[in-house]
């Protein structure tokens, strides 16, 4: 049987907050159940609760009661989630803002998140609700009142309890643990940690070395986390020895305060200098492969993603298949009714051949009024019936109100193959050119051998 970890600080069995912190949550909710069950949760939590069921009301609670987090319900009766959040956000707060919803949709996501909702949750499975509301409120409430997250190993108890004083007076968040065996299976179980704080000799068989090794073993971005030693040997091979294994820095017992405090705080503020460059790179790699009109891959991304998906077919052998789209007659759009009015038509093209896809295939504006689906695991008749679905699809879509077709080439690479990426795309676009010829609106495929 799994050992449960005893961890100082639970989660979700309530935060534990500073004091002089706000600790309200604004709800917007009238249903009863919902509003009995969500109150429950947020009490659980540690948090206080106001009500409001107008936009009215909501404004003048986020100003007296300063909430820490805005939960709203879409169907509030005379509540529109969607307005009062553009207004939240004109005033400059970045307050998180959750919203709840029955019948979520994509639409409604895409509107909400552009009206500056955080988060949008289903309300449909209730024990699901629940583990993302607390996840939300791990990731996006608790950073705005704590500066970050350690996880301390330590056995001794009147050691513990003077740190754990100490981090928490620097408004830091921690979980405690006495053995490393308990540290490690913590640390893999959660992304949250800005540092780790631990003693050398520990309960158990393993020592803090361990937690080094495993930590510096990883391979993913969670072996960069830094780590504070604590030690009472005060002999150079010894924290030789521990700065070999990857401690970042050592304290010798016994612990000076100060000393604590600047190490800890310079620790974490490099680490969290390093997450915010790292995903600020990652938003630019973002931008550079995506599509701003439409939210879609460019052709960039295209290529970069589907070079991979490739070689993952090959290695199954799987058929894959390239839907190529290029919309009839489009220059008529743009010259009848203007530029900007073409803009919204590929927007909302784009927007319905994303929805029409599955995970793992992917959805690109190569330029102008052409996009190409990359259908992963996808054999030739299935490709011409998606295609088919997508041509009726756009023609019932009306995008910018207006009437709409594409012409679409359909092309399979087979399982075994030698073709790369550009011949397939070659293919694909001379059966857009047959189905242009045969009339337009219509699907035509071409073998790739
Ligand atoms: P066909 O049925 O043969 O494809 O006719 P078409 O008019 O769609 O084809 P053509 O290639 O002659 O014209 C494509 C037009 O797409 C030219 C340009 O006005 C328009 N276009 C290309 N990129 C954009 C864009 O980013 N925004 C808008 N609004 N229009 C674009
Ligand atoms: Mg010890
Ligand atoms: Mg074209
Ligand atoms: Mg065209």
């Amino acid at each position: 049987m799994e050992n449960p970890i005893q961890v100082e600080q639970s989660l979700p069995g309530g935060f534990d907050f500073i004091r002089g912190q706000s600790k309200t949550v604004l709800l917007v909710e009238q249903g009863r159940l919902s509003q009995a069950l969500l109150s429950r949760l947020f009490k659980s939590l540690g948090f206080e609760l106001v009500l409001a069921d107008s936009i009215e009301t909501a404004m003048q609670q986020l100003e007296e009661a300063d909430p820490l987090l805005i939960c709203m319900n879409r169907s509030t009766e005379g509540f529109n989630a969607i307005e009062f959040a553009g207004k939240v956000r004109k005033t400059g707060s970045n307050i998180p803002l959750l919203l709840l919803t029955a019948d979520q949709t994509n639409q409604i996501r895409t509107k909400a998140l552009k009206a500056g909702i955080t988060m949008v949750l289903s309300k449909k499975n209730v024990p699901d609700l629940v583990a993302r509301i607390t996840e939300f409120i791990q990731e996006q409430v608790l950073p705005n009142i704590y500066s970050g997250y350690v996880l301390y190993v330590e056995d001794s108890r009147t050691q513990s309890v003077t740190v754990i004083k100490l981090l928490k007076s620097m408004s830091l968040m921690v979980d405690h643990v006495t053995t490393a065996e308990q540290a490690i299976e913590l640390f893999k179980k959660n992304n949250k940690y800005d540092l780790v704080i631990t003693d050398v000799l520990l309960k158990g068989e393993k020592s803090g070395l361990a937690v080094i090794s495993h930590i510096r073993g990883l391979t993913n971005e969670k072996s960069r986390t830094p780590v504070l030693t604590l030690t009472g040997f005060d002999q150079v091979a010894r924290r030789i020895e521990l700065l070999r294994a990857g401690t970042n820095d050592y304290i010798v017992k016994p612990v000076v305060r100060e000393e604590l405090v600047v190490r800890v705080s310079n620790l974490i503020s490099n680490k969290q200098l390093m997450d915010e460059v790292i995903r600020q790179k990652k938003l630019l790699h973002e931008m550079a492969i995506t599509d701003q009109l439409t939210g879609c891959h460019n052709r960039h991304g295209f290529a970069e993603i589907t070079v991979k998906y490739l070689a993952t077919a090959k290695r199954r052998r799987e058929e894959v298949s390239l839907l190529m789209l290029d919309l009839d007659f489009f220059k008529q759009v743009n010259d009848t009714w203007g530029h900007d009015k073409g803009d919204q038509v590929l927007k909302e093209v784009g927007q319905a051949l994303r929805e029409s896809c599955r995970e793992g295939d992917v959805v690109s504006r190569m330029g102008g009024e052409e996009f190409v689906i990359f259908l992963s695991n996808c054999p030739k008749q299935d490709a011409i019936t998606l295609g088919q679905r997508i041509r009726k699809k756009i023609e019932s879509l009306r995008p910018g109100d207006l009437d709409v077709t594409a012409s679409i080439g359909a092309t399979t690479i087979p399982a075994e193959h030698t073709i790369d990426i550009d011949d397939a795309l070659c293919v694909a676009d001379k059966a857009v050119y047959r189905a242009k010829n045969r009339g337009r609106n219509c699907v035509s495929f071409k073998a790739c051998v």
